[in-house]
């Protein structure tokens, strides 16, 4: 080899070396999915981008904190304390505890985030029970929220009154996590058990995502289909859990904070649609205890906020705004918008 030759040679190595590091430093963009088990729900993360791995663990982490924070029935968690001492600092906890209490005032107390009383009581989650009118109408004083208060970092509660935030808790991880994704730049979806949070488009050539509205206690068949971005869809029903008691009757777990007993008033699932997630997860819980015609009546002063409704005679409400980005696909029910 000439010394021309062994030249060229070393400058072609190097180049293919510079080549190569400059390939190292560009992250490819990839699409990840990831399945996490919190909050008595599987989860599954969903993120597009360069960071979609560093964007997923740190979602994970917050899922679990979140978990921890939240969840009464933890010995070691905040609102498990709170409950037991009656008042706690905690700015994160005092905030999320402010937007329940503006709920249930929203809501003219149909959304409450003091049932923790009630809802040990029925024990849907044991397997149930009918407590006696008596049993229940000795609750009801410890419920309402205006025996919460959350001032600056600071909640108090009125003495045997306890907080859960069973209803909301969801959304607001979901919302946490949406902040995570923006944070890692990535795109994605967030399926919080039968709720979804979708972040940005779903790819460049068709960005709207398709959600499956499910028939209700179905896993597999759909009632309509839903093409959305930047929102949250979130269902509340009557199906998800309940029990049969000795009478035949079966017992719900969404609760009619004024009488303490399951809500009836005609629906089976109620989903709403909302940038906002606590606020669709709460309107989710308190449309089902409100029924149609309130809802009706709220969504018309509510332009920020969307809703499905199905009842139980197999009729499907859905607000008129969503014309266009939702499918009615269900022969047996009847499709009206309002
Ligand atoms: P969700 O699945 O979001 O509708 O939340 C329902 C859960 O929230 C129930 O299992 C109860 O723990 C609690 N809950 C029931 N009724 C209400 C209500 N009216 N307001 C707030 N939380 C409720
Ligand atoms: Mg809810």
């Amino acid at each position: 080899m000439t010394s021309t030759a062994l030249i060229k040679r070393i400058l072609l190595l190097l180049l293919c070396a510079t080549l190569l590091l400059c390939g190292c430093g560009q992250k490819k963009e990839t699409s990840l999915t990831k399945t996490v088990y919190a909050m008595d729900t599987l989860m599954t993360l969903m993120a597009t981008g360069t960071r979609a791995q560093e964007a997923l663990s740190a979602a994970e982490t917050e899922l679990f904190r979140l978990d921890a924070l939240m969840n009464r029935h933890s010995e070691t968690g905040e609102v498990a304390r709170l409950n037991r001492e009656g008042t706690l600092q905690n700015a994160e906890l005092a905030a999320l505890t402010a937007r329940a209490l503006l709920l249930s005032e929203n809501t003219n107390g149909a959304f409450d985030c003091t049932l923790a009383p009630l809802i040990d009581s029925w024990n849907i989650a044991g397997g149930g029970r009918v407590p006696s009118e008596e049993e229940l109408s000795g609750l009801l004083p410890l419920i309402g929220a205006s025996l919460v208060k959350a001032e600056g970092d600071t909640i108090t509660l009125a003495p045997g009154t306890q907080l859960d935030l069973g209803a909301l808790g969801k959304g607001y991880a979901g919302e946490r996590v949406r902040e995570i994704y923006t944070q890692y730049g990535v795109t994605g979806s967030i399926s919080l058990g039968g709720d979804n949070c979708l972040v940005g488009p779903k790819s460049a050539e068709s960005p709207l995502w398709r959600v499956g509205l499910k028939k209700p206690g179905s896993a597999e068949e759909i009632v309509g289909v839903l093409s959305v971005t930047d929102t949250f869809t979130v269902t509340s029903g009557s199906y998800e859990r309940y029990f049969t008691a000795a009478d035949g009757h079966t017992y719900h777990h969404i609760l009619d904070p004024s009488t303490g007993y399951p809500a009836e008033n005609g629906l089976v699932s109620v989903t709403v649609l909302a940038y906002d997630g606590v606020q669709a997860d709460a309107l989710a819980t308190a449309f089902f205890v409100m029924g149609a015609e309130k809802t009706a009546t709220w969504l018309q002063n509510h332009s920020e906020v969307c809703a499905i409704l199905i009842t139980t005679s197999g009729k499907v409400l859905y607000s008129r705004a969503l014309e266009g980005s939702f499918e009615p696909r269900a022969e047996e029910y009847t499709f009206e918008a309002f």
